[in-house]
């Protein structure tokens, strides 16, 4: 049956993500998920939500949550489109700008998952090699054929961030829509959805996977121009989000305060876990995001089998042209102490 597929898919490698051991026992360190629990409120939220209203369908266009995002970010709420995790929102953007044949381009090393929605829409793909100090070159994208651009920000692996200021003259000098994916913005410094408003090609995706804690319910937004969105909306599925993923979703973005404290915890374990592995002969770039990303120590290959015989897991990055390195999440500090005891006895 295979030579039924499209021969475009049977080509496709297949996006690979990280490992979830579904055994316990694992100190995972791998797919930068939130050490802390989400918001009590979250909680709250969804066991009012368990009533057998669950028969019915949600709301398709997702309007309270829209409220809530857009109220968070001072924006109008036909500005804020939600999606199925923020994947769902790259996969309903690559379909909606790139069709057979077209280009789009990302920056390499960053999130594979890019290459992987432009091959199956049959696109081609303009790939822009990073600088060693993790900035880009504009005349790197100066392709006037391009249909999409993907700029993870801040960047995985690397962790490292283009300051609003350098994504504002990305996206003037694009030719075409700039997805700005901000999945780790909850962690740093800066973000850009600000820029939406005076760059209609600037969309900005959002996750609750990291910083809110709720991997596991599957919500993403995005913050785009209202015209954008009203096209998006024809491309999404019907019915994108769940009932109780819009409910948990609305109230963790009502309790800033609370990711606010989660926040403050991951950063000061994040600047400990940086000098530390930096002490033990790490290069590891400042980082904005849940994790850091180490090279140059011993082989990143060994490294990571010794850290898993010992249940610990860590994300083992290859990419053409760059060493393999180590990312690492930010765990509690009593993970973030196990992984350096035993890397302080293999160094
Ligand atoms: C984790 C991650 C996502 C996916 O987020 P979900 O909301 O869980 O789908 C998107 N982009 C980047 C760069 C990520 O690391």
């Amino acid at each position: 049956m295979t030579s039924s597929f499209r021969p475009h898919i049977v080509r496709l490698a297949g996006y690979v993500p990280g490992e979830q051991p579904q055994g316990g026992g694992y100190i995972k360190l791998n797919t930068n998920e939130n050490p802390y629990p989400p918001s009590p409120r979250v909680l709250d939220a969804l066991s009012r939500a368990l009533t057998d209203r669950l028969r019915l369908y949600p709301d398709p266009v997702a309007t309270e949550f829209r409220r809530a995002a857009a109220a968070l970010h001072e924006v109008e709420p036909d500005m804020i489109l939600a999606g199925n995790g923020s994947d769902d929102l790259l996969t309903i953007l690559t379909r909606s700008f790139v069709g057979q044949g077209d280009l789009a381009a990302y920056p390499t090393p960053s999130y594979l998952l890019y290459s992987t929605l432009i091959r199956l829409e049959d696109g081609r793909e303009h790939v822009v090699p990073y600088t060693p100090e993790w900035t880009l070159n504009l005349a790197d994208f100066d392709r006037p054929d391009l249909k999409l651009v993907y700029l993870a920000n801040p960047n995985s692996p690397s962790g490292t961030s283009l300051s609003r200021h350098q994504v504002a003259e990305l996206a003037r000098a694009l030719p075409c829509p700039l997805v700005v994916d901000e999945a780790y913005a909850d962690f740093a410094e800066e973000h850009c959805v600000s820029l939406v408003r005076d760059h209609p090609n600037v969309i900005v995706t959002r996750s609750f996977s990291k910083g809110y804690s709720l991997a596991g319910i599957r919500l993403g937004y995005l913050v785009a121009q209202a015209a954008i969105v009203d096209q998006l909306l024809k491309v999404k599925d019907s019915y994108n989000c769940d009932a109780l993923s819009l409910v948990a979703g609305a109230a963790a973005l009502e309790d800033q305060d609370y990711l606010g404290l989660a926040r403050c915890k991951v950063l000061a374990t994040r600047r400990r876990l940086t000098a530390a592995l930096r002490d033990l002969g790490y290069a590891v770039p400042d980082s904005q995001a849940n994790f850091v990303w180490a090279t140059g120590g011993p082989p990143a290959r060994e490294t990571f089998e010794q850290l898993k015989e010992r249940r610990v897991l860590v994300r083992l990055m290859s990419y053409p042209g760059y060493p393999a390195g180590l990312r690492i999440s930010i765990g509690t500090d009593g993970e973030i102490d196990r992984l350096l005891q035993i890397l302080t006895k293999l160094k």
